[in-house]
């Protein structure tokens, strides 16, 4: 039985989720803001957003697509990102059955995946090479703390 360490897996790409609209659309063109800054802003009006108003399609959809402050549009394709970014990786956990496999693929995936969103978006600006330094180095600690809650489901499986 591992629903629970599934749960927890599948809650840990959620919030890979969030981290890659940061992490990974910062170091596309338009953007300016660092890799490393915390807080998210609205495209359009610079409004920082609230937390509660970063959650990965659930703000998207209690919104309607639209920026709580300025009532612009926010492109649709944002919450196609989020999606993506959630739905996949979770989707493969769940069929190698939350194995260090299934780890392995996804951060492969994800890396691929944010080289192929560059190169479609393009490159930011400023400090493009900085940025994308800073972003590998956050996200070894970030897959290091998943491997973590991976290694609790292999405690629990060999019971
Ligand atoms: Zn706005």
């Amino acid at each position: 039985m591992y629903t629970i360490a599934g749960i927890a897996i599948i809650l840990s790409y959620y919030v890979i989720g969030a981290y890659a609209t940061t992490d990974i659309i910062r170091l596309t063109g338009g953007n300016e803001l660092s890799v490393l800054e915390s807080s998210c802003y609205c495209p359009i009006c610079h409004h920082r957003l609230k937390l509660t108003e970063q959650l990965p399609i659930f703000s998207y959809l209690f919104h309607r697509g639209r920026c709580a402050y300025c009532n612009s549009v926010i492109p649709l394709r944002e919450l196609l990102f989020e999606i993506t970014i959630f739905a996949i990786p979770s989707v493969i956990a769940f069929v190698l059955s939350f194995s260090y496999t299934a780890l392995l693929v996804n951060i492969i995936l994800y890396e691929t995946f944010k080289l192929v969103y560059i190169c479609i978006k393009g490159k930011r600006s400023q400090n493009f090479g900085k940025n994308l330094v800073l972003s590998v180095l956050t996200n070894i600690p970030v897959f290091l703390i998943q491997a973590f809650i991976y290694f609790l489901i292999t405690l629990e499986t060999h019971q």
